[in-house]
């Protein structure tokens, strides 16, 4: 079986283990069918996630222009403090910023390698603790736009890490950690304005990954080095695959490339 498409990362569905999908334009891979078995990805060209056009991926799944021009990748994306659409100001393209911007996002905690804190649209709690690989993880706040949520996370990173550590989340090393007591613990450092939206008695959420064996030391595969690779899959976490070889490839950091994918 030979699939060809362009890369995106994949689609989830929060079941135990979590279920991961590769889609592509026609077709899909139902990812975890294809555990234990030895599989290949080719490179075979770039293309734009945004203008669809054969270009050179720049970041993000994006060609340089759309990088820099596309509403999409503005900086408030990254740095939710940055967000002005609750302003009535525009950074790229107001109408859309307004559509992203002003709807109810989360502040959480999630657990992957170490306890952090990160933002969220409503609308993608579980899927963003699933593509970081977060065996558990907890809503904090709940605020009606992007910004509040950005200063919320700005304040709580100088009391706990921001980042995940993508080698201790795949090698598995794990503290189970009582993320209600972090909660309780940070809830001090909530700036005023927030405070009415703090989420006092959400419950832990665990997330189960199918995963056979973790790597003790994984090696980031690159397909702008080698164009094929091929290896026997051994586990999902986060947005990577997992081979037997301690390959892992991240799906995220390599949208936009038009890759085959050849089932042994
Ligand atoms: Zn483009």
């Amino acid at each position: 079986m030979l699939y060809t498409g362009v890369l995106t990362k994949m689609q989830t569905e929060f079941l135990d283990p979590i279920q991961y999908y590769l889609v592509f334009e026609n077709d899909f891979i139902h990812m975890n069918q294809l555990l234990n078995k030895t599989i290949s990805i080719t490179k075979v060209g770039e293309q734009c996630l945004s203008c669809g056009l054969s270009r050179p991926i720049f970041r993000q799944g994006f060609c340089r222009t759309c990088f820099f021009e596309k509403p999409l990748a503005g900086d408030w994306i990254m740095r939710p403090e940055l967000s002005t659409a609750h302003l009535n100001k525009e950074d790229r393209d107001l109408v859309f910023e307004k559509k992203i911007q002003l709807q109810p996002h989360i502040v959480y905690l999630a657990n992957s390698s170490n306890v952090k804190v990160g933002v969220t649209r409503k609308s993608q709690v579980p899927t963003r603790w699933i593509d970081q690989g977060a065996h558990e993880a907890i809503e904090i706040v709940e605020v009606p736009n992007r910004y509040l949520a950005g200063i919320t996370e700005v304040a709580l990173k100088e009391h706990v890490a921001d980042k995940t550590n993508w080698r201790n989340m795949l090698k598995n090393n794990l503290k189970d950690e009582d993320l209600m007591e972090w909660r309780d613990r940070l809830k001090i450092y909530i700036p005023e304005e927030v405070k009415p939206y703090v989420l006092e008695h959400n419950k832990e959420t665990n997330i189960n990954f199918p995963v056979e064996h973790y790597p003790k030391k994984p090696n980031s595969l690159n397909l702008s080095k080698v164009s094929t690779y091929s290896g026997q899959l051994v586990g999902i976490k986060g947005q990577y695959l997992l081979f037997e070889d301690e390959r892992v490839f991240n799906i995220r950091s390599n949208e936009g490339l038009v890759v085959e994918i050849a089932l042994a």
